[in-house]
């Protein structure tokens, strides 16, 4: 049984008030719910609030994590991040591949595979591994092969030992910001197709035990419809996650359904 999981993705948005305030009103959400949920939640705030999130939800069941961690550990590399520095803040998850991070910074499928192997050998964070098509690729109707690919690629380095802390989010980039979500169907289509390409290089167990989330332009009005699908087990959400009432509102879809 694959236990729902719905991550915030606040990108570059949210200083420490604000971040302070978004807590406190999930925090009093979250206390009329039961001691252990069946659906899990994490927040993926920017660096500089990682650690002060992780400690004003100490004592709730969300977990904190990050938008990306740099391939280097430790040297002379002005301005990354590396997994030494998000071990120590109090991360348990982290995004790697968003195709923010693909398009706007340049990032290779090479270098997200390395990113990849290197979460998994080095700490115990849950890698979060962003994979989906542009409105092209879609367009002609090759959104299945292009993710294949996408996905075959990242997972390169993969051991089958290691295989089974990976989660991964579809996000067609064409839904992500834009207001246009895809289609139940749609999204259910391609969870379906990832988890395939997933039991076919791991096992029926590791594909049948993956932990597939959907993400573009989930809302609270769209999302029973979408999660409903059999191989969408949760949710990655950018826009709507950055209030709390409706992030909140996410989660009780997914733990009535
Ligand atoms: C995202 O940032 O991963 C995302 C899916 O954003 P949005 O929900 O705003 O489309």
């Amino acid at each position: 049984m694959r236990r729902p999981l719905i991550i915030a993705n606040w990108k570059l948005h949210k200083g420490l008030e604000e971040t302070k305030a978004y807590a406190d009103r999930l925090k009093g959400a979250l206390t009329d719910e039961p001691e252990y949920p069946n659906v899990d939640l994490a927040i993926c705030p920017p660096f500089p609030l990682i650690h002060p999130l992780s400690e004003m939800l100490r004592e709730s069941p969300v977990a904190v994590g990050a938008q990306n961690v740099s391939i280097r550990v430790e040297g002379a590399f002005t301005g990354e991040v590396g997994i030494n520095q998000l071990k120590d803040t109090g991360a348990q998850i982290v995004i790697l591949g968003h195709s923010e991070r693909r398009n706007v910074f340049n990032e290779t499928d090479d270098l997200i595979a390395e990113k990849l192997a290197l979460v998994l050998t080095e700490t115990n964070l849950t890698p979060v591994l962003c994979v989906g098509e542009s409105l092209q690729v879609r367009e002609k109707g090759e959104q299945a092969a292009f993710t294949t690919r996408q996905l075959e690629s990242a997972l390169h380095n993969v051991s089958d030992e290691l295989a089974g802390r990976i989660v991964i989010a579809y996000e067609p980039i064409w839904a992500i910001g834009t207001g246009v979500n895809a289609t139940p169907g749609d999204a259910q289509a391609m969870c379906k197709a990832i988890r395939q390409v997933f039991a076919a290089r791991f096992g029926e167990n590791a594909g049948s035990e993956l932990r597939i989330l959907y993400g573009g332009s989930i809302k609270p009005a769209n999302w029973r419809d979408i999660f409903a699908g059999e191989d969408v087990d949760g949710g990655l959400v950018g826009g709507a996650s950055l209030d709390a009432t409706d992030f909140f509102a996410l989660y009780q879809i997914a733990l009535g359904s």
